[in-house]
């Protein structure tokens, strides 16, 4: 290994937009640790993607488990000394759909929040280090429209009345951490940007939605492989910016 190949790690990467993300970055040439909280289920994604050709690696990681991340963190440490890459993806929709914004369950916050907030912030401030340790990181955090408040408040924007109202502020607070994150490290090679995939047909839409997986990964893997001259503290998807 030289210390000029590109690591990348994607989180939750065990199916859906996080499968197709680690194939992606890795087809670019790019080591990719395909993480996952059950190690046999990230080893069985990750064998599938070597069998095609391509550098990829299983790693064990459960995003909201304080161990897994530090294991994980003395891992990548130990092997590369460094991170090029971070795709915060693993994510969780658990609002009850049936309900009424007022009725959801505090469980289902947080929940909610336990995973695609907290953990998210866990995960990127372990990896930190590391990150600072690479040439020019990038930091990608997988947030989605439904956390653009300018769009639930646009009777002519197509999610003005779905409410998925933890998962929507969940993803509201990514953006939120994307932006102090980026401001923090604006004098330093670091990007760190927020992308939506696109209503995407995985597990978590029970198979439906506009496009296929492949092009769900492609906001995630084109804001990883920007470059110096690429943004900071943007939201966007397929490039295209969205409204906060
Ligand atoms: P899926 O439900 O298909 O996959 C979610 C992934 O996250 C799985 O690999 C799952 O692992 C993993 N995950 C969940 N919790 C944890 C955890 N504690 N530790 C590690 N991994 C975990 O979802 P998608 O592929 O559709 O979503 C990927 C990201 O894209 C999410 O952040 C989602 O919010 C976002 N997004 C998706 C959209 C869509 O239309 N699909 C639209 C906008 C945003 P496991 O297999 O172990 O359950």
């Amino acid at each position: 290994m030289t210390t000029s190949q590109k690591i990348a790690l994607v989180t939750g990467a065990t199916r859906g937009i996080g499968t197709e993300t680690v194939r992606q970055l890795a087809q670019a040439g790019v080591l990719t640790l395909l993480a996952g909280r059950d190690a046999g289920r990230a080893k069985a994604a990750a064998d599938k993607l070597v069998a095609e050709g391509l550098p990829v690696e299983p790693i064990a990681l459960d995003v909201t488990n304080p161990e897994s991340i530090a294991k994980a963190v003395a891992e990548v440490t130990s092997r590369f000394g460094k991170l090029d890459i971070l795709v915060n993806n693993a994510g969780i929709m658990v609002d009850d759909m049936s309900k009424a914004p007022s009725e959801q369950t505090l469980a289902v916050w947080r929940e909610t929040f336990d995973t695609n907030v907290f953990a998210v912030v866990e995960v990127t401030q372990a990896f930190l280090p590391l990150l600072k340790k690479a040439e020019a990181a990038r930091i990608v955090n997988v947030s989605s429209q439904l956390g653009s408040l300018a769009l639930h408040q646009d009777p002519s924007s197509p999610i003005y009345n779905f409410k998925v109202p933890a998962y929507d502020a969940s993803k509201t607070a990514i953006n939120a951490w994307t932006i102090h994150l980026a401001h923090e490290l604006r004098d330093t090679p670091i990007k760190v940007n927020a992308i939506h995939p696109g209503y995407v047909q995985t597990d978590m839409n029970g198979g439906q939605g506009d496009i296929d997986v492949p092009t769900g990964a492609k906001s995630s893997v084109g804001m990883a492989l920007i470059g110096a001259d690429g943004p900071t503290g943007s939201f966007t998807y397929l490039g295209k910016t969205l409204p906060w």
